[in-house]
């Protein structure tokens, strides 16, 4: 099931892989995939780009964390995307041919729909990003039952920095996610942010034989990108840094077997990190606005008065599109458009974009 990028061709190795394991069928499951391909044909042909493969939706702004670099800090909080939304938006991207829907937040199984929208929506495979508190026998029982749900545990390393980003007691919380996830024979992953903090952890081989060994068969490594809390170009990592940590990667996919990503430089299929947002994936916030990528908080349309094909054809998403390219590799900031800050200011100003973080933290 080849896709628009090195990040999609992994989701569908794992999905692939999750045949056998999760008991979804593999015929059903392709002829899902298959539908989902013609209409993006279609879509690509008639618009001349590509519909999102992957929708992140970040159903509610509640969390139980307050990690110091938080990436969806300055969104207002205990906000939640009405369930009915959720769903149009959901059929939407559906018409326009997206398999993946990332579940990010806040902490998604806070949203108070979470389990009739994932059980509505069958057909969807769902990334779960969770801090793994609210994940408790129940919510493991629930999610071993549906194997369209993929949890990714978020983790920063090892025990020390973990709980130095997310709060005292977070590693031993989420070992212990994983370990209910594990006993219930389930496909999960981590996912962790890559800063220049946590690269000792990153880079050492203990950190994946534990992930391993704790049942882990996927991880995604985030570059850190300089938005939300405390943003800080200090924290990301330089370009040999970056080289180095996809080097281990490699070595780790071919010691251990895990299924790995590592964004950007995985969204284009030769490691480029060529920009794909507001085409092949797209964000829409607790609050209902549609923004181009999960790291750029402006956004023209809200899903309240807009579908997401409209947005789509926006002035706004047309120019980030028109104007995307692949990121200057020497710069700290591996994002293309947070390397061009001014312009991407510029470009909402022009196109009737506004921010979309209200309360200033
Ligand atoms: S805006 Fe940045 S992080 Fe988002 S898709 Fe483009 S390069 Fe990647």
């Amino acid at each position: 099931m080849p896709g628009p990028s090195r990040l999609i061709d992994f989701l569908c190795s794992v999905v692939s892989r999750d045949l056998s394991m999760g008991g979804v069928r593999a015929d059903a499951l392709r002829s899902v995939y298959d539908a989902a391909a013609r209409k993006r044909e279609v879509f690509a042909r008639r618009h001349g780009f590509d519909p999102p493969s992957i929708l992140f939706l970040s159903a509610t702004t509640r969390c139980p964390s307050a990690c110091i670099q938080c990436s969806a800090a300055g969104f207002a909080p205990d906000v939640d995307l009405a369930p009915e939304l959720i769903d149009r938006v959901l059929g939407e991207v559906r018409d326009l041919g997206t398999f993946y829907v990332a579940l990010t937040g806040g902490e998604p199984l806070l949203h108070p729909g979470f389990a009739e929208i994932v059980d509505r929506h069958r057909d969807f495979i769902f990334l779960l990003f969770t801090s793994g508190r609210p994940l408790d026998l129940g919510v493991a029982d629930f999610l071993a039952d549906r194997p369209h749900v993929m949890p990714f545990v978020s983790i920063e390393g090892q025990e020390a920095q973990t709980d130095r980003v997310r709060g005292p007691g977070a590693f031993v919380t989420a070992a212990a996610a994983m370990e209910r996830l594990r006993e219930r024979a389930m496909l999960f992953g981590f996912c962790a942010t890559a800063t220049r903090e946590a690269l000792p952890d990153l880079e050492s081989e203990e950190f994946y034989t534990d992930m391993h060994r704790r049942g882990c068969q996927a991880g995604i490594l985030l570059d850190y990108l300089p938005v939300g809390r405390d943003p800080n170009p200090a924290r990301c990592l330089r370009f040999e840094e970056r080289k180095r940590l996809a080097d281990r990667l490699d070595a780790v996919r071919r010691d251990l077997g895990l299924f790995l990503a590592y964004v950007p430089l995985d969204e284009s299929h030769d490691g480029a990190g060529r920009c794909h947002s507001a085409s092949d994936l797209l964000h829409v916030t607790a609050e209902g606005y549609v923004e181009p990528c999960p790291f750029l908080r402006f956004a023209a349309n809200n899903v309240r008065d807009t579908s997401i094909e409209q947005a789509l054809l926006s002035r706004f998403f047309s120019e980030m599109r028109n104007r995307a390219g692949v990121p200057n590799r020497a710069s700290s900031i591996p994002c293309y458009h947070l390397q061009r800050s001014r312009l991407l200011a510029e470009t909402a100003k022009e196109t009737g974009a506004a921010s979309t973080v209200r309360s200033a933290e």
